[in-house]
């Protein structure tokens, strides 16, 4: 997929500032950070969502995406972090190559995860939500 900016990065077509990789991910810095050190992980190979990623996929975007995390606060000396991924246009997803977003975070800069969405939808009983979900879990 030559127009995906992250599979052009990998193949070493982009320049970036590569901060980890190994045999399965890559962790560079994202080129428009939201806070200083803000790094993307990204699968070698091509794939949209998470979903579609093997198990040992998602286990080293994970593991990479910490380590570097705990790396950035030592160097930056970020007494916090957020991960985040947006899987999916409908949430938020611009890049369709999955990527976790490490945020260091210094303090002062507001929000968490929790405030991301910035219009609540409809709330149904807890107890009716999780019946659906644990009803797909089965299948
Ligand atoms: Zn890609």
């Amino acid at each position: 997929m030559e127009a995906c900016p992250f599979c052009r990065i990998r193949e070493g077509s982009v320049a970036a500032h590569l901060l980890y990789q190994d045999e399965e991910v890559l962790a560079f810095l994202d080129i428009s950070p939201v806070t200083q050190g803000h790094t993307l992980v990204v699968p070698r190979r091509h794939a949209a969502s998470l979903t579609s990623c093997p198990p040992g996929t998602i286990a080293a975007l994970f593991l990479a995406a910490v380590r570097v995390a705990g790396a950035i606060q030592r160097a930056l000396g970020a007494p916090g972090f957020n991960l985040g991924l947006n899987d999916g246009r409908a949430a938020g997803q611009e890049v369709p190559h999955v990527h976790v977003h490490v945020i260091p975070r210094y303090g002062g800069e507001g929000g968490g995860v929790q405030r991301m969405v910035q219009r609540r939808g409809p709330a149904p009983p807890l107890a009716e939500t999780a019946a659906k979900i644990l009803a797909a879990m089965r299948t």
